[in-house]
């Protein structure tokens, strides 16, 4: 079954039976070959999904959420067995794999409720003769194209809320995280959802399929979660047919420590969200970690003695907290920027190299590194970094840290870590991210919508806001004179 892709209800080849390799990041081996797609297959997956947007459509909000709640129940029930997939390609720790699993099922349950509640609004009338109202349709057929990062959650995220409202989607996930993405597709095929309503390309080459979503009228919404440059392309290449857009984009978040917070706890937790999602390969995590000068000297080396006890290694061994990066090209690019830190006068605090012995000898393994020094204007504070590598810079007012941490093209989260409730307030409002963690490091809920400002993206996942995403307001005016 790896080696087919899901559309119109069934699973099947790619033309000619074309494949690509699949390997596991943590070891280098070959995991299997998966069907590579091209522009028949999305052809064929576009018109199923053309076809079957009508009757979803039109089947009842509590019908659509029902199936998609099997479809939870599914995931839960094999929670281990996708866990497994996602350790396998994308090389993150099982432990770690098991929590996204068990969170990315959360969103076919959210948006399985929120689906009932896509209220309209009755709209006080200007003239006694008309009555106004709104009301919430689907937009149509999705392209949805995900990372490897989370490879259960980006879809979900996007999907669950897509399906709910009615959409009916043709996903193409990352070329390296394809195996959860069918195990998905498998989950929502067993929980009954109708042929043709979710269907999967997969793809070595992503640009066949995007072009297809691009020149298809059918498709009327791009859903993507990926890099800032090809969200410019699609960006810039959907304008000629106006379609509607969801981009959630790169990050590169500042986590402030002012001298007032708890240092114990916000040294635990910047070093989780730096270095415990995904070992720094995630759009939230935090990169630049600016620390009041008056904590500075204390903050350091807590959180050096914290970073060097995190465990590196193959994702299924016990213990590990961090696994490999997703390929060599990818810690070829952070030890790049590393180098270029170094040489343009940053102190490696600790690591700085990549890790090639022992149980790291055959995956792309990094060590979690620390660097000071750096300055604001450095590709190592200004680029994603997307590794295990941390920039402490201190600071010394809280004008200053504000203008400090806003100075970035990105604009996805921050953390603010003060026991001062006020400064919270004044802080959080004045920073331009669109997700803030005030003394938290643990990430988002199903509840709460993310999304950015900025280059990293226009839209919001998850929350409310997640399913108005996928649905067109429509105006009614009826004339009763
Ligand atoms: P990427 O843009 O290279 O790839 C993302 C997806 O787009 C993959 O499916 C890929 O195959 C596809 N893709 C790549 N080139 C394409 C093209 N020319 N046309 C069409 N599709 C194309 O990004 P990546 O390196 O896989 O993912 C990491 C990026 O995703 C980071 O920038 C990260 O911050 C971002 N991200 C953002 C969020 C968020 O919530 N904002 C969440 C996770 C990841």
């Amino acid at each position: 079954m790896k080696d087919r892709m899901y559309i119109n209800g069934e699973w099947v080849p790619a033309q000619g039976n074309k494949t690509y390799e699949l390997r596991n990041p943590g070891t280098g081996e070959i995991i299997c070959h998966v069907a590579d797609g091209g522009t028949p297959e999305v052809k064929k997956a576009i018109a199923a999904a053309r076809d079957a947007f009508p009757g979803w459509a039109k089947t009842p909000a509590k019908e659509r959420g029902a199936i998609l709640k099997r479809a939870e129940a599914n995931m839960l029930a094999k929670a281990d067995e996708i866990a497994r997939l996602v350790t396998e390609e994308n090389g993150k720790p099982f432990h770690e794999a098991k929590q996204e699993v068990l969170f990315s099922s959360g969103y076919l349950g959210w948006f399985a409720e929120e689906a009932r509640r896509a209220y309209g609004e009755t709209i006080p009338s200007p003239f006694a003769h008309k009555r106004l109202s709104t009301i919430l349709q689907p937009v149509g057929v999705i392209g949805a194209i995900t990372p490897w990062n989370f490879p259960a959650n980006m879809i979900t995220r996007k999907i669950a809320p897509a399906l709910a409202a009615g959409c009916t989607v043709v996903l193409k996930p990352a070329d390296t995280t394809p195996l959860t993405a069918f195990a998905i597709a498998q989950a929502l095929h067993d929980a009954g959802v109708p042929k043709g309503v979710f269907n999967i390309v997969t793809a070595k080459d992503p640009r066949p399929i995007s072009a297809e979503f691009l020149s298809d009228p059918v498709v009327r919404m791009i859903g993507f979660t990926g890099s800032v440059a090809v969200g410019k392309m699609l960006m810039e290449q959907s304008a000629k047919q106006m379609k509607k857009l969801s981009l959630e984009l790169g990050g590169n978040a500042p986590a402030i420590v002012f001298e007032d917070a708890d240092l114990e706890k916000a040294v635990e937790r910047v070093a989780a969200i730096k270095f415990l999602r995904v070992g720094g390969e995630s759009c939230i995590c935090a990169n630049r970690i600016y620390i009041h000068e008056k904590i500075y000297k204390s903050f350091v080396p807590k959180f050096i003695e914290k970073v060097k006890s995190f465990k590196v290694g193959p994702g299924f061994k016990p213990g590990v907290q961090i696994g490999p990066l997703i390929t060599q090209i990818a810690r070829e690019r952070v030890d790049k920027l590393v180098q270029e830190t170094k040489a343009q006068g940053g102190k490696i605090l600790l690591g700085g190299h990549s890790l090639t012995e022992g149980d790291c000898a055959k995956g792309y393994f990094y060590a979690p590194t620390v660097i000071e020094g750096s300055k604001d204007d450095w590709p190592i504070c200004q680029n994603e970094i997307f590794g295990p590598v941390a920039n402490l810079l201190p600071f010394s007012t809280e004008e200053e840290v504000i203008s400090r941490a806003n100075h970035s093209v990105y604009g996805l989260a921050a953390y603010i870590f003060s026991r001062d409730l006020a400064r919270t307030i004044r802080v959080s409002e004045a920073l331009e991210y669109g997700f803030i963690g005030i003394n938290d490091g643990d990430g988002y809920t199903h509840e709460i919508p993310i999304g950015g400002l900025k280059d990293s993206g226009i839209g919001r996942e998850g929350g409310q806001e997640g399913l108005r995403e996928y649905m067109e307001v429509k105006s009614v005016l009826v004339n009763i004179s």
